[in-house]
This record gives C-alpha cells, sequence and structure tokens, in this order.
C-alpha cells in the first residue's frame, strides 16, 4: 500500500553537465521499475535542466530546500514557486545539515514545510539524532521533537503530500548504517507519533524512508524491514548505476 520511494540527494555536488549526463546514463537502468518511485533532490542551478532531461522518464526532481516566503529580500534563499517553475515535485527540507551548519531549527522546518506544501510540492521532511543524543539515551525524544514540531498544524490531508526520511546523523556520510532492527525501531516509533497526531489511517498510509549510508550492498536488507519505504542516499546516488541498483533493490 505504501510505495517505496528511492531518492537522491545530491547535496552540492553536480554541474549542469554532470546532472544531464547522469539522467541520460540512468533513465534505460530504471526504466524498468514501476513499483518504485524515484527522485532526485540536486542543487538550484541544476534542477530546470535536470527536470526537461527527465521529461517524460520515471524520475522526479526535487530541491534540497525552499524558504517560506513566496519573494523577498532573503539572500541565497530560494522560493518554493520557484522549484515549482523550474519542474521539480519535491523538496527536501530540515536534512541535518540544514540543522547542523545553517542554524535550522524546527520552527523554520515548519515554515518551509507549510510553504512547500501550500505550492503543491511533496516534502521528504528529514529527522533523526546525533550520536552523542543517542548515547544518551535521547532519540525518542529527539525524533518525537522533530517529527512533532516540523509538521505542526499539518491537517491529515496535508499529510498526503508528506515523506518523513530518518536519517540518524551518526550514519549520514560515515558508511556507518544503522543495522536494519535500529531503522525498523525508530520506524515503528515514528509512525506511533504519526498515529498520535494524525490518526492511524494517516499513520498507516505515510512513507518513511530510511537514510544515512545507504549502498547497492545493504538496500534490500533495510528495505526488507516493515516500516520502512524507502531510502533517502547521499553518496551512492551520485554514479548512475549506484543509483540504479538502489531503485532496483527489489529486481
Ligand atoms: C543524506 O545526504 O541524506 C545521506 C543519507 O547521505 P549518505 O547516504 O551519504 O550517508
Amino acid at each position: 500500500m505504501r510505495k517505496p520511494f528511492i531518492c537522491g540527494n545530491w547535496k552540492m555536488y553536480k554541474t549542469i553537465a554532470e546532472a544531464v549526463s547522469f539522467i541520460a546514463e540512468a533513465k534505460p537502468l530504471v526504466a524498468g521499475a514501476s513499483g518504485v518511485e524515484i527522485g532526485i533532490g540536486a542543487p538550484a542551478t541544476a534542477l530546470k535542466a535536470l527536470a526537461d532531461a527527465a521529461k517524460g522518464t520515471n524520475i522526479q526532481i526535487g530541491g534540497e530546500n525552499c524558504h517560506w516566503e513566496k519573494e523577498g529580500a532573503f539572500t541565497g534563499e530560494i522560493a518554493p514557486g520557484m522549484l515549482v517553475e523550474a519542474g521539480c515535485s519535491f523538496v527536501i527540507i530540515g536534512h541535518s545539515e540544514r540543522r547542523q551548519y545553517f542554524a535550522e531549527t524546527n520552527e523554520t522546518v515548519n515554515k518551509r514545510v507549510r510553504a512547500a506544501l501550500a505550492n503543491g510540492l511533496t516534502v521528504i521532511m528529514c529527522c533523526g539524532e546525533t550520536l552523542g543524543e543517542r548515547e544518551a539515551g535521547k532519540m525518542r525524544a529527539v525524533v518525537a521533537d522533530h517529527v512533532k514540531n516540523g509538521l505542526a498544524g499539518l491537517s491529515a490531508a496535508d499529510m498526503a503530500k508528506i515523506v518523513i526520511a530518518y536519517e540518524p546523523v551518526w550514519a549520514i556520510g560515515t558508511g556507518k548504517t544503522a543495522t536494519p532492527e535500529q531503522a525498523q525501531e525508530v520506524h515503528a516509533i515514528i509512525r506511533g507519533i504519526l498515529a498520535e497526531m494524525f490518526g492511524k489511517n494517516v499513520a498507516d498510509a505515510t512513507r518513511i524512508q530510511y537514510g544515512g549510508s545507504v549502498k547497492p550492498e545493504n538496500v534490500k536488507e533495510i528495505m526488507a524491514q516493515p516500516d520502512v519505504d524507502g531510502a533517502l542516499v547521499g553518496g551512492a546516488s551520485l554514479k548512475a548505476d549506484s543509483f540504479a541498483k538502489l531503485v532496483n533493490f527489489g529486481a
């Protein structure tokens, strides 16, 4: 009932030319993956060219952040409507790198989420604890804080366009993956929080991706967990053949 969603997060990698040639290479490799939703989150400069190159394929393009205002004096920011105009169908919001390096808070995450939804974008909202928080026994509290405050004020209907990405900070870009059991434990906790907030039907229908050093070698066992509905992938999404292996995890 929940269609798996495999999404790349390219972070600050790839020129326009590199992005377009990725699509040319990936297109035939993922064309047969009908049971999976496929996305690439990319730097703003490449979005329009990527969306044009991906037209007519099963690959969706998304931004890696967006502001909550329609326009204004916000140097360096990008409005949700601008992402839509560039051909994006989704946006990643609240990634731990945004929280860690760019002072993103639950409050700004929530504003960005609402603005993205108002512009018709699907939102991948990230949450996850640091190693210190996990070791201090705060994993549950941190994840609940991110999810509850990030989704504050949303309706059950809004949740149709929300995807949650659970990304333990200690597993991002470190090569250290959460075990499938650790991922499942937190995903079940998140689904419980969604049930409290929006009811069981919404919780059961919402996709929860895992992110943190997912690669072709471990994607299958992570995806086999009952509450894992996809993956948000940084490093292993940068090469077309590796990305295609992730997308085709079930083949
Ligand atoms: C990410 O950027 O969201 C991520 C999970 O990165 P990586 O796959 O490289 O750990």
